[in-house]
Formats: structure tokens, C-alpha cells, sequence
């Protein structure tokens, strides 16, 4: 493992103006490496150098079929280095090699599935009689910051980055903090692909030095966040300044509805998933399940023995697809989980299994099962982004509905049932971007992607994020005869 890492501004590897900062093996509490850390100035740098880069037209005035090749290249340089990407993502984040190897799958679909409609964003013609013709285009916007969170850095960076370029867009990214080191590989995958200096900058720095500064830059244009509700007030604080618009993806308290009828067996499947994957560091984590009273017992049951069957420890030793779980992104992280767990049994909650720290070194979580959790509890409404599921229940589907709907979030739901009507009914009155039926997380990069309430604005993913990066210009020519 490299011990110094650098930014990447105007296609030349930089140190940074604000020093250096150590990057944390959470699994060992060891410091692996140091990476640049960017200041303002070097901020400013990146940005002037995507402001050239899009001036120039060296991206937008090429055809978008060749721009759309290059994008899906740097999906396949991923691939073809999926090995050591997914061994520093594991190393720098956490989460097991087979999880890391997914994200990095993940991120390369994102570059297959843009780069593949880049000849698709089209405008139309617009009737006005005779005399004139009308049309519109899309145009990219020009720089687009991207402000990437640490739990799925290789994923995030890749679904904003490569619908961006596929737009025509250059980019600044300011990469997480505590884990910075994969992002190298997309500025590599951008050299190696041959996009023209400047369209592809990264930076790593800290949140209220150098993010604050690229989402306050007057000659940003368009601004994608991902992250905690405060940051994204602060981001569209300043995206407001400049009158730029901003995607917010922020947090979720994201509700499965369980009803009498759902088949509680498959449904442990969606448990292992839904909030232990990542150990549940997951925006769109399923952190609350609302079950009928009449299955309560057995779906806690169900839950206890699926946390109980992971096996915890370092994400390096966990190569292979199964029952496992690795470190939380580090300890300040897994105190606050399990400082919630241990808020929770105060107010009344049962703490099924988990909840507490292994003992050994590294920000591990066992994983836990809460019960007898009401709709008022802290827990109940706020995100603990971590492997801590809460159980409440239900009598009768408005009251189910009411929990789901009684946060400040809306980013994703879910309803299990046999029953279609009932699992329509839920879909249409659950307040969120998105509604999973019958399994957690279905879907992909093809499905529009976003929350409603706090859970931030606009979408990523599917065609729907494309029309983030793009404004539409509309040109009418008067003509003689
Ligand atoms: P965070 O808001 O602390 O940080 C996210 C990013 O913003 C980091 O790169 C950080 O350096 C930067 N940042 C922090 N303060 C800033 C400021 N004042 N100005 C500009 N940038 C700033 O969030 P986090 O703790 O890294 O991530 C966890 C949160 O992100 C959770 O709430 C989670 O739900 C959310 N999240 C949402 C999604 C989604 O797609 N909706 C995905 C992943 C994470």
C-alpha cells in the first residue's frame, strides 16, 4: 500500500495546501497512509482548471457518441482493477472485501450504463409557423462539484462523475475525509481514457475547509451532494449564493410495512441486506420495521437469528459472499451508534441482541435488534446509520402507514405482502422517492433515486439524473420566407 497519496488537479498529481491528513485502517485503528489535503486555494485551482476545460469545448463539442465510449472506458478501467480498489476500499472504509468488490461493480455500471445514452439527450423542435424554427438543446452546465460521503466513496463518486461527463460537464470532486485513497483511480481511469486536462479533478479535504469553499465558488455551476442533512442545508446555502442549482442526497429513517400475510422467511433475506449490509452505514438502510402485531414474535425471531449468524470482524479477512459483517468507518461512528442503542433501552426500547462494542481493537458494532420500539423514541426518528435495526408494530394498515410516514425523511420505503391491492395502496401513500415490494433494495442504476422531505431533492440514477447536469436552451431563428 502507497503511504502518500495525492490530489489530482488540472491532470498533474499535487500536494495540498492545507498539509496532510492520516487515513485510518478501522479495523486496526492503524494509520495506513497520509493524503494531500486540499485548502481553499487548491480549491480554486480545480475549479479554474474545469472552468477551462469546459470553456474550451473540448468535452461538449465532441459527439456524444465518442464522449459516452470514454465515459463507459473508465468503467472498465475500474474492472480491470477491481482487486486493488476494493482492497483499499475495505482498508480505508470497513466492509468486507466481497461488499468492497460489489461497490466497485456497482460503480463501473454506473460509467456503462451513462456513457451508454450519451447520444440519447436530445432535443426537439418546436412548431411556431411559418417564419420561424424553433429548437431546443441541452446544454452541460459547465463545472459540477461533487462532495462525496465515506460509505460508498468509489459508488457516489461514480454515479454523479459519469452522468456529468456524459453531459459534457467537468468536474471537481472533493473526496470524504476518513476515506479518500479509491478516488485516485477515477482520475487515473480519466488519463488513461484520454478526457482532456481539467475535466476530471480531485481533491481531498476537510468538509468545512475545502467543501465549503468549492460549494461557495463563484464559477461553480452546478453542485451534487451527498451526506448529512445539516451539510446539505449548508451546501444549498451556498449553491443559493451563486444561484446554482444543487441534488441534495442526504439521510433516511427508511420504514419496511410488514404485513399479516408476507412470507417472514424470504423476509430474512431483506433483514441480512437491508440493515446489515455496510454494517448498515447505508442512506437507504431498512432501519425500521413496522410489523402486524400478529407476527411480531416471530419476525423478532427471524431478526434475532440473522444478526446472531454474522460473523464480525476485519473486512480484509471476509473475502467471500456470506454471513458476515466488517468495521463501522470509525469509532466516533460506532460510539454514536451505539450511544443511540443504549438511549433507545432508556426510553423504553428492548434490546433484542447487539448493541455493543467487540471487544477487541477497531470500530466494531455487534449487530443489533431493537423491539418494542414506539414512533416518539429518538431512534425511531433519527438515522443512526448503522447495523441497529428497530422493530415497532402495527394493527392495522392506516396506522402502519402513519409510522412509516411520521419522520422527517422520505428516501425510501418498502411493503411486504402477498396481497397486490394492499401493497398498491402502500406504495402510492408511503411518502418517498422510492418503494421497494417484496424485496429491500430492488431496483438498480436504472432507477430514479432521491428523497422527498429532509431526505434531500433531485434524483440520481436512472435517465432522471441526467437532466440534473444539463440546462435547456432554446434557439428560434426567424426566417424570410
Ligand atoms: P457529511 O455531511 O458530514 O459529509 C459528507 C461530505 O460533505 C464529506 O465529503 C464532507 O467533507 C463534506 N462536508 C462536510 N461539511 C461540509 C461543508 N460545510 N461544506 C461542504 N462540504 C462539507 O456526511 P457523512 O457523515 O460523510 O455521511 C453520512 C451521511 O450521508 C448520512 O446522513 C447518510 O444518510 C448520508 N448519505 C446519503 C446518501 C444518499 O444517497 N442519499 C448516500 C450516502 C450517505
Amino acid at each position: 500500500m502507497k503511504r502518500y497519496w495525492q490530489n489530482f488537479i488540472d491532470g498533474a498529481w499535487v500536494d495540498g495546501g492545507a498539509g496532510r491528513i492520516d487515513v485510518t485502517d478501522p479495523a486496526t485503528g492503524e494509520v495506513m497512509a497520509e493524503h494531500a489535503l486540499a485548502d481553499a486555494t487548491d480549491v480554486d485551482r480545480a475549479v479554474q482548471a474545469a472552468r477551462r476545460a469546459h470553456l474550451s469545448g473540448a468535452l461538449s463539442d465532441m459527439r456524444p457518441l465518442e464522449r459516452g465510449r470514454m465515459v463507459q472506458a473508465m468503467g472498465r478501467y475500474l474492472l480491470e482493477h477491481i482487486d486493488d480498489i476494493a482492497q483499499t476500499l475495505t482498508l480505508e472504509q470497513g466492509k468486507p472485501l466481497w461488499e468492497s468488490r460489489i461497490e466497485v461493480e456497482g460503480a463501473a455500471l454506473y460509467f456503462e450504463y451513462y456513457g451508454n445514452q450519451a447520444s440519447t439527450v436530445e432535443g426537439r423542435s418546436i412548431p411556431l409557423g411559418r417564419g420561424y424554427f424553433d429548437w431546443t438543446e441541452y446544454e452541460p452546465f459547465g463545472v459540477s462539484a461533487q462532495i462525496i460521503p465515506w460509505n460508498y466513496p468509489v459508488e457516489m463518486t461514480a454515479r454523479s462523475l459519469s452522468a456529468a461527463l456524459t453531459t459534457g460537464n467537468a468536474c471537481v470532486i472533493k473526496s470524504p475525509e476518513i476515506t479518500p485513497l479509491t478516488n485516485a483511480w477515477f482520475a487515473q481511469a480519466a488519463q488513461t481514457v484520454g478526457l482532456p486536462d481539467g475535466a476530471v479533478n480531485m481533491l481531498c479535504g476537510l468538509g468545512h475547509e475545502a467543501g465549503a469553499a468549492l460549494a461557495a465558488h463563484r464559477h461553480v455551476n452546478q453542485i451534487v451532494f451527498t451526506g448529512s442533512v445539516p451539510t446539505g442545508i449548508a451546501i444549498a446555502t451556498a449553491a443559493a449564493g451563486n444561484v446554482v442549482p444543487c441534488v441534495l442526497e442526504l439521510g433516511g429513517k427508511s420504514a419496511a410495512i410488514v404485513h399479516d400475510d408476507a412470507d417472514l422467511e424470504a423476509f430474512e433475506n431483506d433483514i441480512r441486506w437491508g440493515i446489515y449490509f455496510n454494517a448498515g452505514q447505508v442512506c437507504s438502510a431498512m432501519s425500521r420495521v413496522i410489523i402486524h402485531e400478529s407476527r411480531a414474535d416471530e419476525l423478532l425471531e427471524r431478526a434475532e437469528n440473522v444478526a446472531k449468524s454474522l460473523s464480525v470482524g476485519p473486512g480484509i479477512d471476509r473475502p467471500d459472499f456470506g454471513a458476515n459483517m466488517g468495521a463501522m468507518v470509525s469509532d466516533a461512528q460506532r460510539d454514536r451508534a451505539a450511544g443511540m442503542v443504549a438511549r433507545a433501552a432508556e426510553q423504553g426500547a428492548r434490546v433484542v441482541t447487539g448493541g455493543r462494542k467487540l471487544n477487541r481493537p477497531g470500530a466494531f458494532l455487534e449487530p443489533t435488534v431493537l423491539a418494542d420500539v414506539t414512533p416518539d423514541m429518538d431512534i425511531a426518528q433519527q438515522e443512526v446509520f448503522g447495523p441497529v435495526l428497530s422493530v415497532l408494530s402495527f394493527r392495522d394498515e392506516a396506522e402502519a402507514i402513519e409510522i412509516a410516514n411520521g419522520t422527517d425523511f422520505g428516501l425510501v420505503g418498502g411493503v411486504f405482502t402477498a396481497d397486490l391491492d394492499r401493497a398498491t395502496r402502500a406504495a402510492r401513500q408511503i411518502r418517498a422517492g422510492q418503494v421497494f415490494v417484496n424485496e429491500w433494495y430492488a431496483g438498480g442504476v436504472e432507477t430514479p433515486f432521491g428523497g422527498y422531505g429532509k431526505s434531500g431533492y433531485g434524483r440520481e440514477k436512472g435517465r432522471e439524473a441526467l437532466w440534473n447536469y444539463v440546462q435547456t436552451k432554446n434557439v428560434a431563428i426567424r426566417l424570410k420566407g
